[in-house]
């Protein structure tokens, strides 16, 4: 994440030349489990999901290159049919034991329209392509997630965000689609168009079909200055509103254990080209884990270690375009559990998290984000009619995650929240029925699509149908 990059950037440079310097520790950098390989030792097909929390056997990998294709596939597959995309989801949402479908082979811009600043994509397309795609034709998406791995149909089917007053999640910008669904017909979908399965699957699970063709609403290309600084958590937290007015994308990290925030701003400028530096974040996420190994034990000493090394941090800047800038490298895996909620609730629900991760697990050390995202009209969007605050706490891969269930949820849940589709979570029918207007609108779309459940595994058959997984 920018901000993730610029905390550990931040905290974990300057934990690693003061604090943790001090007490000889040496800068490594944690390497990645290598990509699962495709098939296991007895030659069966195995997908895993990023994190690594999620695999499954698929009986099937299909990889349509036309519509066509995929329209034929779609009514002779093994089931469940699971779209993929880059599999950077937490959930099981893309689990099979049926037929893994992935559209990798159906990428890259399909039109534009330069006077109104829309293009349509293939929805294989991932994030990182788009972004130079778009730039060719002086378009841009001014609002990117932390990373730009996904795929712009996987992205747009969890509720992907980044952050700011102004700006809605990807699939806020979506004007069209095209779907296929579970008996191979396609529908073209847009407010005047198929308007309810427009309402329904912009933020779809891939329970209602496979999203072909997407049309973006974008912006023109323009540069902008990120800034990445360090300041005090609490004055951070009273700015917080100031700070969202000020900055057009916004995020912050609390660092828990050491009373500092990283903030990360992105703004449109005429300053020349800076182009960003080397990526550090994992040596420094690293670092602030090396605090946790050795002072973990003493939350004032770590506190102290902190303050030595955040307290003199300079400022880091660099101009750019927006794809260049606002996605970044994560190569130091985790899981995470993300609940969007109220505007007003944001402060004081980061500030519970931070309080009981601070007083019941001295073992965390990834910083807490805290992002805003613009109210939308889908269906399923956790923004549905109401402007967000969002906080997310990761838990290193390797560590316990069983604790954002049992300490985390019950705070996100005690306040309204929402969870991130793609992220850690608990909920069922039952609870997305009272958490979501239209819930049950958009459960009987997805029968009457697909009577016969071809779409749903045990993680959807939780979501839709309630059943435990
Ligand atoms: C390191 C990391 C950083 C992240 N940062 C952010 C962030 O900043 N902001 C944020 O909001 N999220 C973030 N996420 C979460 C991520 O953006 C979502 O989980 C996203 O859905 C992943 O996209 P994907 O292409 O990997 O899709 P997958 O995880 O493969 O699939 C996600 C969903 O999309 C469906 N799908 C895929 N393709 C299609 C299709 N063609 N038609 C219909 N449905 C389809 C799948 O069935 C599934 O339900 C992050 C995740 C990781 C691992």
């Amino acid at each position: 994440m920018v901000s993730r990059r610029a905390v550990v950037g931040a905290a974990g440079g300057a934990i690693g030349a003061g604090a943790v310097g001090a007490v000889g520790y040496r800068a490594w950098r944690d390497r990645e489990p290598a990509s699962p390989p495709a098939q296991d030792a007895e030659g069966h097909l195995l997908w895993r999901n990023w994190s690594g929390i999620e695999h499954a056997y698929p009986a099937q990998r299909l990889a349509p290159a036309s519509e066509d294709e995929l329209s034929v596939l779609l009514r002779t597959a093994q089931t469940p049919i699971r779209p993929v995309g880059a599999g950077h989801s937490f959930t099981g949402l893309a689990v099979t034991d049926g037929a893994l479908l992935s559209l990798d082979r159906m990428t890259g811009l399909v039109a534009h329209d330069a006077t109104a600043h829309r293009a349509t994509i293939w929805s294989g397309t991932r994030l990182a392509e788009i972004g130079p795609a778009l730039a060719a034709i002086g378009q841009e998406m001014p609002n990117l997630p932390d990373i730009n791995k996904q795929s712009l149909a996987g992205g747009v089917s969890t509720g992907t965000h980044g952050t700011g007053r102004q700006f809605r999640a990807l699939h806020g910008q979506i004007v069209k689609f095209r779907i296929a669904l579970a008996n191979g017909e396609f529908k073209d979908c847009s407010p005047s168009d198929n308007a309810e399965l427009f309402a329904a699957a912009r933020v779809g699970l891939g329970a209602f079909g496979v999203l072909t063709q997407i049309e973006l609403q974008n912006a023109p290309l323009v540069r902008v200055l990120k800034r990445t600084w360090v300041a005090d958590l609490e004055a951070t937290l009273e700015q917080w509103p100031t700070l969202q007015s000020a900055h057009r994308n916004i995020e912050f990290y609390a660092v828990p254990f050491t009373g500092y925030a990283v903030i990360i701003s992105h703004d449109p400028t005429e300053l020349p080209v800076r182009p960003r530096g080397q990526d550090e974040d994992a040596n420094g996420l690293m670092e602030l884990k090396a605090l946790r190994d050795w002072l973990g034990f003493a939350p004032a000493l770590r506190r102290a270690a902190a303050h030595a090394a955040f307290q003199d941090m300079a400022p880091t800047e660099a101009v750019d375009e927006g794809w260049k800038l606002l996605s970044n490298e994560r190569p130091v895996r985790f899981n995470e559990m993300e609940y969007h909620l109220p505007l007003e609730q944001q402060l004081p629900v980061l500030r519970e998290v931070i309080a009981a991760i601070e007083r019941h697990r001295r073992d965390v050390f990834f910083p807490i984000e805290a992002r805003t995202i613009k109210q939308d009209d889908a269906w399923l969007s956790p923004f549905y009619g109401r402007d967000c605050g969002s906080v997310a706490v990761h838990a290193y891969y390797k560590d316990d995650h069983q604790f954002l269930f049992d300490l985390i949820e019950p705070i996100f849940r005690r306040h309204d929240g929402r969870p991130h589709w793609g992220k850690l979570h608990s909920l069922r029918a039952q609870d997305f029925t009272s958490l979501y207007p239209r819930f049950n609108d958009a459960a009987a779309l997805r029968r009457e699509l697909d009577p016969h459940g071809r779409f749903l595994n045990p993680h959807l058959r939780r979501v839709f149908l309630g059943e435990e997984a």
